[in-house]
């Protein structure tokens, strides 16, 4: 059977869009997620995170359903600062539609993807179960955020079959484009120490600037050939430090700092164990070099590609006329945690305009992707 309550996924978008809701600053974010939520039978819990050195951070699990397929959808309510205000052309907070497009900070990154999704629950035929894991803070630390939302799920019992998130993963249409894996990505950084001491006299010192040169060398560039569905992994240097500022001293210890980014070949374990090995093939010449990992790598991932990603696929593309495109690119999200407990994609609207002034979607976008969850929730969780 289906449910009669409509609910308008663009009037949602502007509901939600209203809230200023700049990471953590919930505001009435979640209000408007129950108000929408409750009547469609969902069991909606608030859940406050704090500690690890970061600040608390409001999330939201909301469940409706025994038996049969669970369907997890996983976003974020919270968004990046608007920066100067006087800069945006349509304020905001207003959610003003002007032409068919709809402004506002958070339109693309993520609320869009969040209305469309309670919208499209309401049209699809009730069966399975379906939850919704919505934190506060995707943007800043995501340290008690979906992280830790998914292991209070897990320790409630809660199992998912198969996860979505919604966001924006369009290149230029919707549907074009879905995101099944991610590039993992480490930060680090070497010390290169040497003996400080005066440039006419190098023999009584030892320049760490030639060993650091010899280690951004040996270290920079391609890791591998990439995988089936990954690009190559990559090391880039970000940074040499000296902070020197004479001509007459040989300085007494260098900084290098870089980031790799690694396809799904790597764990973070074999990626230190890779760079230490380099490290240590290096004629330094006396100097030490100490490699230290910067805060916490993010793990890379890839979705099996059966389940609900196949049945994502064919719903896209009986709608669509086209299959997506499977992409593992771009940066990191909240995917990688949930990762961890069942297969994920992102799917969501092309997101052009996100963190930008003037954020937008056009209206005829969310409505399709919508009708594409919509249809995907029929198809997944079956009637029978
Ligand atoms: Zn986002």
């Amino acid at each position: 059977m289906t449910l009669e309550q409509g609910i308008d996924p663009v009037q949602l978008l502007q509901d939600l869009i209203r809230q200023p809701s700049v990471t953590p600053e919930l505001h009435g974010a979640f209000d408007v997620l129950e108000a929408a939520l409750t009547p469609l039978g969902f069991a909606c819990e608030r859940v406050r995170f704090e500690g690890d050195g970061s600040y608390p951070v409001d999330n939201l699990f909301a469940t409706r359903g025994e038996g049969g397929k669970h369907l997890l959808f996983a976003g974020h309510t919270d968004v990046v600062p608007p920066g100067d205000s006087v800069a945006w052309r349509h304020a905001p907070f207003a959610a003003e539609i002007v032409d068919g497009t709809i402004y506002g900070r958070g339109a693309a990154d993520m609320k869009s993807g969040i209305a469309a999704f309670v919208a499209a629950i309401a049209r699809a035929p009730e069966a399975g179960r379906i939850s919704l894991a919505i934190t506060n803070d995707e943007e800043a630390d995501a340290v008690n955020g979906t992280d830790k939302l998914m292991a209070w799920a897990e320790a409630r019992g809660h199992r998912f079959d198969f996860a979505i998130v919604g966001e924006p993963s369009a290149t230029a249409r919707v549907g074009d484009s879905i995101k099944v894996g991610r590039r993992g990505s480490l930060n680090g950084q070497i010390r290169v120490t040497g003996t400080q001491g005066h440039v006419a006299y190098p023999d009584k010192a030892n320049n760490p600037l030639p060993a650091a040169a010899l280690l951004i060398g040996a270290l920079t560039g391609k890791l591998d050939d990439g995988t089936e569905h990954f690009p190559p992994s990559n090391l880039e240097f970000t940074s040499a430090d000296v902070g020197n500022e004479t001509t007459n001293v040989i300085p007494a210890a260098v900084l290098l700092r870089f980031n790799v980014r690694y396809n799904d070949r790597w764990t973070p374990e074999s990626l230190i164990a890779a760079i230490e090995e380099v490290i240590g093939n290096q004629d330094l010449r006396d100097c030490r070099a100490e490699f230290t990992v910067v805060g916490r790598p993010s793990r890379s991932f890839l979705s099996p590609l059966g389940g609900g990603v196949e049945t994502l696929i064919e719903t896209i593309a009986r709608r669509t006329g086209i299959p997506p495109e499977l992409s593992t690119g771009g940066g990191t999200s909240d995917a990688r945690f949930i990762a961890e407990y069942c297969p994920v994609v992102e799917f969501g609207l092309p997101g052009p305009t996100m963190h930008k002034v003037d954020e937008n979607v056009r209206v005829a976008d969310v409505e399709e992707l919508t009708a594409l969850y919509a249809q995907f929730i029929a198809d997944y969780l079956g009637t029978e």
